[in-house]
């Protein structure tokens, strides 16, 4: 049956990276018989400036209609103005919550052709496969009372709150599980279990779902020690799962240890697998328009979209191994530059993943 994908290729570099992507669906329904049907619609500023708001009705109906969402980036200084609620950053919340999508996967992965990107020593994160799994719509950024009040003195106060029901641990907990059954087959639940009673329920929950899963190892560790764990040994790691917030730093920290804000993909899921996918990092206004942006996270966003909405592993292999292809060959955009190196474009780099393609089998 075919699948609907729709591209919502945003600001900045978004449509020159997401081009690419598309270079390289095209090229796997010529050539694989991919079933896809592709669609186009305005988010963020885009379509701030075609309709005066970040997410319209219409891109929204879209993508509820979809079975899977590409998406390239949004915002730029030239939307900064505005008030927050009306940026387009809200285009993308937007999309998260409407569309359910409460499962963030961000894959940690340093191709061993650029391990001298690390800000580590290369033999702590060559090889490197960590996949962060981050709560992405509940917790302290959603929760209930929030905001900023004057007291009786005159003096002002902040508040957030942390808040989590069971389910929304025990459904983000059996996608880390099931995900880890695909990989090494371990699971670290991270929480702050010693200072607040909300994760204290979150590994309680954890423990209660692994109960489920007993081919996969579960530990858990505190944030503060995650982080220092990261930076210190990040290759004892498999899945991570964790909180909104916390996994918001930590898939950050996690990014930097490859060296490489352009390669790293992400997807976030509903409960039934559908997903929007998006590279992680943001628009890039300084190099927008100017055929220097790395396509490779959003060519590798198709990948995890193929495998984790359209059911088409062998495909979504295929695209990783002609990524490597290209770095082998030397291929670099500016960004993964190295001395020795061959330096291409994001017109270029698309069209060399394309023809490595075509070597596979
Ligand atoms: P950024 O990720 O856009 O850029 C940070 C740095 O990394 C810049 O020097 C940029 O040139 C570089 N970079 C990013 N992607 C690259 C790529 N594919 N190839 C080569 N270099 C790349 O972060 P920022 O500068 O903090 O934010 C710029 C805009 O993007 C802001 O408006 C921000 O709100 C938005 N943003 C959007 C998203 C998203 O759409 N998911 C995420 C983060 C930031």
């Amino acid at each position: 049956m075919t699948k609907n994908i729709l591209i919502l290729p945003g600001d900045g570099i978004g449509p020159e990276i997401v081009a690419e992507a598309i270079k390289v669906l095209e090229h796997l329904r010529a050539t694989a018989g991919l079933a896809i049907a592709l669609d186009e619609a305005p988010v963020g500023g885009a379509a701030i400036d075609a309709t005066g708001e970040p997410l319209p009705e219409a891109t929204l109906a879209l993508a509820r209609q979809a079975d899977a969402v590409l998406l390239g980036a949004v915002g730029g200084p030239k939307w900064e103005p505005l008030p927050i609620a009306i940026r387009p950053e809200k285009g993308l919340l937007g999309l998260r919550n409407q569309l359910g999508l409460f499962a963030n996967l961000r894959p940690a992965i340093l191709y061993p052709q650029l391990a001298d990107a690390s800000s580590l020593k290369p033999e702590l994160v060559a090889g490197l496969d960590i996949l962060i799994v981050r709560e992405l719509t509940g917790g302290i950024y959603f929760g209930q009372p929030r905001g900023v009040t004057t007291l009786e003195d005159g003096t002002r106060q902040g508040r957030n709150t942390l808040i989590y029901h069971e389910s929304e641990i025990r459904r983000i907990c059996r996608v880390a599980f099931h995900a880890a059954r695909k990989r090494n087959k371990r699971v670290c639940s991270v929480d702050k279990a010693n200072v607040l009673e909300c994760t204290e329920l979150w590994r309680q929950i954890a423990t209660e779902v692994g109960a489920d899963y007993p081919d996969v190892t579960l530990s858990h560790m505190y944030v503060d020690n995650a982080a220092m764990q990261l930076v210190r040994e990040p290759k004892q790691f498999d899945v991570l799962v964790t909180t909104n917030m916390f996994g918001d730093i930590l898939s950050d920290a996690a990014a930097m240890l490859t060296g490489s804000i352009g390669m790293l993909p992400s997807a976030s899921l509903d409960e039934t697998g559908k997903g929007m996918y998006e590279p992680i990092h943001g628009s890039a206004p300084d190099i927008a328009g100017q055929n220097l942006a790395n396509p490779l996270a959003t060519i590798l966003s198709v990948a995890m979209m193929l495998r984790h909405t359209l059911d088409q592993p062998a495909a979504a292999e295929r695209i990783e191994r002609a990524v490597s292809d290209v770095l082998d060959q030397g291929l670099r955009t500016p960004d993964i530059l190295s001395p020795g190196m061959y330096r291409v474009g994001t017109a270029e780099m698309g069209d060399a993943v394309v023809a490595a393609l075509n070597k596979g089998p």
